[in-house]
């Protein structure tokens, strides 16, 4: 047993299954049955999003994409690692064997840019992602920080046996393995492309695209918005999830506030197609405004309240008490506390304005 023992226990709770067998509590709970419902959204597949616009989900722990332009394909993310990363490749060959002329990662996080190298053949195409991409990594990068592989393996429930695990809430449930060829290099895959500012329209493959700044996740997130068949690609700024405003594993601070803002920016270019990040995408014009509205509305809730609660006084014990979602919004299946939960939104809102000291004197020393 070791300090970590509550925060690994209460992971088991809200994240990972119960185990099947019936003498482990919580097999039967009402929280693994939502998760093993949450399974229909992981079977390996390829969803046509659109005409040209195809999403590969379930081979990996995040969705890959691929636009087909008339000149080559452009690929929107990469997957964990190789091996998901390879099967996605070959299915995408199924569907044409254009070349791959661009490579955009919607964000850093190593679950989206680990399976680069599946989609390089000969010639490395184009590495597009904002200038800031990794920066908030960098000291864990550089060695400084290691220890987040071990809360990040505590997270995601690697050390489980399968027969424990039966999903991510978000994702499939996999093993990753570190070292070998189950990585390309960073040299390698490293963005070769990026831009400043809120925005850059880039014409790739005889495809348009505009690349729209969209930190949530991360300060390096963007929306990939092709205006052409109406999809926008949302990273990990969506998926089908309360989002996960606090990530248990430790992160730097996320910034709520422009989370929202993101969210609205997304709204406003009345997308037929919402790709997220992970879980299925959302297909149909009123459908992806009302999902986005109200994830939108919930994160602006978090925040809103919690600032509300904050300047009355009160401490975080208090503010996850005083802070509910609206019914309306704590009813949607999308808004389940499946990887993210209000409680630790909550938290990290009072964080990141005011840091650790909860504002009572007795508790400073
Ligand atoms: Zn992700």
């Amino acid at each position: 047993m070791n300090s970590f023992t509550p925060v690994i226990r209460l992971f088991f709770f809200l994240f990972i299954s119960l185990p099947f067998t019936p003498d482990v509590p919580g097999a039967d709970s009402p929280a693994t049955e939502k998760l093993r419902k949450q399974a229909e959204q992981f079977p390996e597949k390829v969803v046509k999003v659109a005409e040209g616009v195809y999403t590969a989900v379930g081979y990996s722990v995040s969705n890959v994409s691929m636009i087909v332009g008339d000149e080559g394909v452009i690929i929107i993310d990469t997957g964990l690692d190789m091996p998901g990363a390879a099967k996605i490749a070959k299915q995408f060959q199924k569907i044409t064997d254009k070349p791959v002329k661009a490579i955009i990662y919607t964000h850093s996080h190593g679950d989206h840019t680990g399976g680069t190298m599946a989609f390089i053949r000969k010639k490395r195409p184009q590495i597009w992602a904002r200038s800031n991409f990794g920066s908030e990594s960098k000291p864990w990068d550089d060695g400084g920080i290691t220890f987040h592989r071990v809360r990040g393996a505590r997270q995601g429930g690697f050390k489980l046996p399968p027969e424990q695990r039966v999903n991510n809430g978000i994702a499939p449930a996999q093993y990753p393995k570190r070292g070998g060829e189950v990585f390309g290099s960073a040299k390698d895959t490293s963005p070769s492309h990026t831009f400043d500012g809120q925005k850059k329209q880039i014409q790739v493959a005889g495809v348009t695209l505009d690349l729209i700044a969209a930190p949530g996740e991360t300060n390096d997130g963007l929306c990939v918005w092709f205006p052409e068949k109406k999809v926008v690609f949302a990273g990990d700024t969506f998926y089908r999830s309360f989002p996960n405003l606090y990530a248990i594993r430790g992160t730097p601070n996320r910034d709520v506030r422009l989370w929202a803002e993101s969210l609205t920016a997304m709204t406003k270019l009345n997308a037929r197609s919402l790709v997220p990040g992970h879980t299925l995408p959302v297909i149909g014009e009123n459908d992806v405004k009302q999902v986005l509205v109200d994830y939108r509305d919930a994160v602006q809730f978090v925040h809103d309240k919690t600032v509300e609660g904050i300047n009355k006084g009160l401490t975080p014990d208090q503010l996850v008490e005083y802070v509910k979602l609206p019914e309306h919004l704590a009813k949607k299946d999308y808004l389940q506390p499946f990887y993210g939960k209000v409680e630790f939104g909550v938290r990290t809102v009072f964080n990141f304005y005011l840091g650790w000291f909860d504002g009572n004197p007795t508790n400073l020393l």
